[in-house]
């Protein structure tokens, strides 16, 4: 009996030091300490206690000697690291460089410091920022209509061109003393969700400029002389940028094009002057068709070595005038249903000087960094911020819909089967907006958040095509419909260009999340891996030393926290100081699968090694759980920071259920698919030792969500801040704001009249007009009539869809002129 209850206080012990990641000395300690009371017990045979005791001696010197573990243990362990460690190639390494680490370092700790998250100051917009969202944005929204851009102008009309270009918009990222607004990124963000809520190519024509290309590379690493030239320029549409790095070719796999700059003398205005002769051949180019300004990446080569030794030198940036000869550019593709500028371009041996390079002759070869970097930031707003918009537009306006719409004398959005995809929409963007803007806050903190920049364009994505889905699943036939009064085709249709840019999606989540995440965010795996690539033997030798037996020391609190937290559902986790009563459970929970993730990771790394890039199922459903561990820390920051609107709590608690519920189902989908049997049923029994406990959001919670999208309110508001709101009922939304309104005031006149009818008061005919009878019977007023009225009127212009002449216009646009010639096609004819 007492030998068990020495076992039992001998495994709580083991947990305890584990959980709290006790030093090598309280191990020692410990286990010393432990053998004692089993022989003053006569709990062990003499010949036991003599070979733990012989152990124990054998542990503690590692656990407490580095300079003999290193001799013992750490360098032949190096060695074997080296041997196995996947070969990393130039690009993977620098795109692992890139960036900073930030939240998501904390959530792959197993101990997030919520309390660090929490006093992270909410973006705020200056006077000028707020002044320019509430005016220019305003009147260019006005200027433009999704069904004119892509249909009479397929483009910008001229005037908006114009407009944009004098009112700055296409400098929002130049700094002020370059002649460019200068804005946060929290502003730029703001700005590219407004614009999005109202024309899919105001908004992409606005935000290239203002990301990946040549004004943010010249900012970040121009030559003074390029920034005082171009910046100025760029910022007031003198110059039209693009950015071309995509190749037939390379398309995810970018850094294998093929595209080449020899390094050569040539002929530049009338001189012999050193430069590189180009060739490439780019495609899928936004604003390529109209830029002046090419941004080309290829990779740079100087066989005749007239720069050094190297070959080879690496990718490389240059700005290219679209008019220097040689430079073919202007054709244009047909991305879906959107009319933004995009096309092809392609040069053959054009020869540019070396100052085309952007940050001149010494940046030749840091192209792929300078790439990865920028990314890191500008993944953070464009597409995170066009997406949110654009559900915010969708998510209000069906909403207004879903209660002005009746069928089977129900407005459709009370019926249980509409909730659902309306209580999605909900959920999905409270959550989608507070990951927008704690990542663009992030940036506007100094960081270059590669992880989490990619976690908030996969599932900020991902969520914009789920809620165009649902939005287009409850609007039926309004939505399928084509015309000026369809407010849902146009996001539905393009919502899979947010899908393929800027890393694709499925790529995005199987590759880059955890396997740039793991290395990256992971307290130790990287200084691991500098270590063994560490050329200084005595160097590489104590880190690599100190980082190895810090991790396992990781390893092991992370398994017992994993473990005791899954025992005591949580109960036992830290809850930061003062957050709001009804959330503390949900810090509890996500610090127990920070945990379970960390442990999950390490277990996946040391078991697969190398492997684990290849078995992208599972690195993707590891990058699920910490995209899940973020859009819930987001969530729950912007519940705090916008003062725990009791009204909002039912958008709240949806979207911490269901990413709680979609990061426990990918802790499954790992361990049933881990290929290690064994080690499958230890890690199942240490993350869900109790079974799994959570569930999808109720019916209840949902119901709660859905109401609020069906009736004006603070709430409704607060969810769709910041889009463009058009007046009048001769725009599509505009005509569902004014008729939301009306079907609410007329639904209590009507009420008035159907109790009346109830209390026979008042006796009608079948088919008879109620309202009328109910005034003639001065049961409802005048203007009580009018209300009802008003609101069938609006109702009726709300369910309207456009029809067209029989042949669709066909007879007028049948003109060579008008018809759009594939190249292809005009390749065949010439043959
Ligand atoms: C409208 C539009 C605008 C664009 N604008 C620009 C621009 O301005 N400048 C520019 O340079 N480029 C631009 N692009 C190119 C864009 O970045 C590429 O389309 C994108 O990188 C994907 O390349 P791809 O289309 O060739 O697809 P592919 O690379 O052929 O990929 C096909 C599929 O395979 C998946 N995949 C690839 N590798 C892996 C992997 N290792 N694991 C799992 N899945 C994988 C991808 O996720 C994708 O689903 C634009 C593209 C479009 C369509």
């Amino acid at each position: 009996m007492l030998t068990i209850f020495w076992l039992a206080i001998v495994v709580v012990g083991f947990f305890a030091l584990a959980y709290i990641n006790a030093a090598g000395w309280a191990w020692t300690l410990a286990i010393a300490a432990a053998l004692a009371a089993a022989a003053l017990l006569h709990l062990l045979p003499p010949l036991a206690l003599l070979v733990f005791g012989a152990a124990l001696l054998l542990l503690a010197i590692p656990l407490n000697w580095p300079t003999l573990r290193r001799k013992l243990i750490s360098d032949a362990l190096l060695n074997g690291f080296r041997k196995v460690m996947p070969p990393m190639s130039q690009t993977e390494r620098e795109a692992i460089e890139a960036g900073t680490v930030w939240w998501d370092g904390d959530l792959f700790s197993g101990r997030p410091d919520w309390a660090k998250l929490l006093a992270v100051p909410q973006p705020k917009l200056t006077a000028a920022e707020q002044y320019f969202l509430d005016h220019d944005c305003e009147e260019v929204c006005a200027m433009v209509t999704e069904w004119e851009t892509m249909h009479v102008h397929r483009d910008l009309p001229p005037q908006v061109w114009q407009f944009i270009k004098d009112r700055g918009f296409l400098g929002m990222i130049i700094p002020k003393e370059y002649g460019g607004l200068g804005f946060s990124a929290f502003a730029h963000s703001e700005v590219v969700a407004k614009l999005a809520s109202r024309c899919g190519a105001l908004v992409v024509t606005v935000m290239v400029p203002n990301s990946l290309g040549p004004g943010e590379l010249l900012v970040h690493y121009g030559t003074d002389e390029q920034k005082r030239y171009f910046l100025p320029r760029l910022a007031k549409g003198l110059e039209i940028p693009c950015f071309a790095l995509t190749s037939p070719m390379a398309g995810s796999d970018a850094a294998a094009m093929p595209d080449r700059g020899i390094v050569c003398m040539g002929e530049f205005e009338g001189r012999q002057t050193l430069g590189l002769r180009v060739t490439w051949d780019k495609r899928y180019i936004t604003l390529g068709p109209v830029a002046t300004l090419l941004g080309l990446a290829f990779r740079a080569l100087d066989p005749d070595h007239l720069l050094g030794d190297k070959v080879d030198l690496g990718i490389t940036c240059a700005m290219i005038p679209t008019r220097h000869p040689g430079v073919n550019i202007g054709r244009r593709h047909m991305p879906l249903t959107a009319v933004f500028q995009n096309g092809p371009n392609s040069g053959d041996d054009v020869f540019i000087p070396m100052q085309w390079i952007i940050g001149g002759q010494p940046m030749i070869g840091r192209g792929w960094r300078m790439l990865m970097e920028c990314l890191a930031a500008g993944r953070a707003i464009s597409l995170p911020s066009t997406n949110t918009g654009m559900a915010k537009l969708l998510t209000r306006a069906v909403g207004g819909y879903a209660r002005v719409r009746s069928q089977f004398k129900t407005p459709i959005g009370k019926f249980e089967g509409i909730e659902e995809p309306l209580a999605r929409m909900g959920g999905y963007l409270y959550s989608m907006d507070a990951t927008r803007v704690l990542t663009a806050g992030a940036v506007d903190l100094g960081e270059k958040p590669a992880v989490l920049s990619a976690i908030a364009k996969y599932h900020i994505t991902e969520r914009g095509r789920q809620i165009a889905n649902d939005a287009m699943d409850i609007a039926g036939g309004k939505g399928i419909c084509m015309g000026p009064s369809n407010f849902i085709a146009a996001a539905y249709t393009q919502v899979p260009i947010s899908i393929t840019v800027e890393g694709a999606n499925i790529l995005t989540r199987s590759l880059i999340i955890f396997g740039q995440g793991a290395i990256r965010c992971h307290p130790y795996v990287l200084k691991e891996i500098a270590a063994a690539n560490d050329g200084d033997a005595t160097r590489a030798s104590i880190t690599f030393d100190a980082a190895l037996f810090a991790h396992v020391r990781f390893v092991l609190s992370n398994m017992a926290r994993a473990f005791v937290m899954g025992l005591c559902g949580s109960h036992c986790a830290q809850v930061p100081a003062g957050v709001a009563p009804e959330t503390r459970r949900y810090y509890q929970q996500l610090t127990r699968f920070s945990s379970a993730l960390a442990f999950l990771s390490d277990v996946s790394m040391g078991v697969l090694g190398g492997a684990l890039k290849r078995k992208e199922k599972l690195s993707a459903r590891l990058g699920d759980i910490l995209s899940m561990l973020y859009v819930c820390s987001a969530t729950l920051k912007r519940y705090e920071a916008e003062g725990r609107q009791a009204a909002d709590a039912p958008l709240m608690h949806w979207a911490v259920w269901d990413a709680m519920y979609k990061a426990q189902n990918a802790f499954e989908g790992v361990i049933s698919n881990f290929p290690n049997r064994i080690v499958a049923f230890v890690l199942r029994r240490m993350v869900f030792p109790l079974g799994r406990p959570y569930m999808v959001p109720s019916d209840q919670a949902g119901h709660e969500v859905a109401r609020l999208l069906i009736e004006p309110s603070a709430t409704r508001d607060r969810l769709t801040a910041g889009i463009y709101l058009p007046h009048g009922e001769s725009d599509a939304i505009g005509a569902i704001e004014l008729a939301l309104a009306a079907t609410l005031a007329a639904e209590a006149v009507e009420a008035k009249v159907r109790a009346a009818i109830k209390a026979g008061t008042l006796v009608t005919q079948a088919g008879e007009d109620r309202p009328a009878a109910a005034l003639a019977a001065a049961i409802i007023t005048a203007d009580e009539l009018a209300l009802v009225r008003r609101a069938a009127h609006l109702a009726e212009i709300v369910v309207r869809v456009d029809d067209f002449e029989q042949d669709l216009g066909a007879a007028a646009s049948r003109s060579e002129i008008a018809m759009p010639r594939p190249a292809t096609i005009t390749h065949k004819a010439a043959a």
